[in-house]
């Protein structure tokens, strides 16, 4: 897969992992935007985030400050020197968004799902050299992910990421969005060079476990964290239960183990050379184990028995089960690989009786 891709090249931003954008899930109020960003800025915190416009599941539920919220991301921009970030979904939203010098644009998971409104989002966004993030839509499809980046980058945007915020499903237990970190694992193998955000506030759904999502995502190589952090977390007017304070956003990111990629792939390396031994030592024992069959074929051709002897076969297969249940094996698994073994060691005996 190719994209025509350039670096972020935030500016002032020195590219470390992680690079973290943070900020309230929603624009409440000129204060509230103020004094959420200058505590973000205290703790280093560059990017902030605010959702303008905010695409509720259901009508009634705050639904954003619309345009009166832009003059507010400007001071952030202006006074503060942070550089801002909201989410667009119409044509409209990026020239309002545009005109108030918003730095990053992102384009919810609820909009990646719909082409014609990438479509018309990639149209409008030709010729400008806005970075865009761009979220995985609500379900598991990765192709509509990688459409919707294609049809950016056939735009001619460049500057091009992804947050991973993970997916919906019918019955949710602990996350709020299923993480199926194979997706975003599977997007980094087609695209190498895209940028990967994790947001753990959307995956979560809950203030204590942004930590292990965090780290989670600098575990698998991600460049940076799209984090949700508000003044007053608990008098929200969305998304309350997953938002943390600039302080506790602050202590997450000074416990987080970040580990260099070249040390992930190198300990990854090292696993990955651990499971070819030992796929080589169970080949190696499954031709033994097949000549040996083949010589009990030849005993039995000799001795005029038949090939299949049925209470062996479920001596086999029942004890097999057990030792692998002993070994944290779940036995229907070691039962049906058993099966196919048996199967294999029939087929390789009738050829030595047939012969
Ligand atoms: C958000 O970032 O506040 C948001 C609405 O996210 P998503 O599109 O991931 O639901
Ligand atoms: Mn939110």
């Amino acid at each position: 897969m190719e994209l025509d891709l350039l670096p972020l090249n935030l500016p002032n931003i020195t590219a470390q992992r992680p690079l973290v954008i943070a900020g309230p899930c929603s624009a409440e109020t000129e204060e509230q935007v103020m004094e959420t960003a200058t505590k973000l800025l205290a703790k280093g915190i560059k990017v902030f985030r605010a959702g303008i416009w905010k695409p509720r599941t259901k009508p009634g539920g705050f639904e954003g400050i619309g345009e009166q919220g832009l003059p507010w991301m400007q001071r952030v921009k202006q006074e503060l020197g942070m550089l801002t970030a909201t989410e667009v979904a119409t044509p409209a939203h990026i020239e309002a968004a545009l005109k108030y010098d918003i730095d990053i644009l992102w384009i919810g998971a609820r909009t990646v799902v719909n082409p014609f409104a990438m479509q018309e989002i990639a149209d409008t966004l030709k010729g400008k050299d806005t970075p865009i993030l761009v979220k995985n839509p609500v379900n598991p499809d990765i192709e509509l992910w990688i459409g919707g980046l294609q049809r950016l980058n056939d735009a001619g945007i460049k500057r091009l990421a992804v947050i991973h915020r993970g997916f919906s499903s019918y019955d949710r237990r602990i996350y709020r969005n299923l993480p199926m970190w194979h997706i975003p694992i599977e997007l980094r193998r087609r695209i190498p060079h895209l940028p990967i955000f994790g947001d753990p506030s959307h995956i979560g759904g809950r203030r204590e476990l942004i930590a292990p999502l965090c780290q989670q995502a600098m575990d698998l190589g991600f460049e940076g964290l799209i984090v949700e952090s508000h003044c007053n977390p608990d008098q929200a007017w969305s998304d309350a239960s997953q938002q943390i304070t600039p302080d506790v956003l602050d202590f997450i990111l000074e416990k987080l183990t970040i580990r260099k990629s070249a040390e992930i792939t190198e300990s990854l390396d090292s696993l990955r050379k651990q499971i070819d031994e030992c796929d080589n030592a169970l080949l190696e024992l499954l031709a033994k184990r097949m000549r040996i069959s083949r010589e009990i074929g030849t005993y039995k051709k000799e001795h005029n028995m038949t090939i299949v002897q049925t209470a062996r076969y479920s001596e086999i297969l029942d004890k097999r089960g057990a030792q692998g249940s002993l070994c944290g094996m779940n036995p229907n698994f070691i039962r049906d690989m058993f099966e196919l073994i048996h199967e294999e060691s029939i087929a390789q005996q009738s050829e030595i009786m047939n012969k």
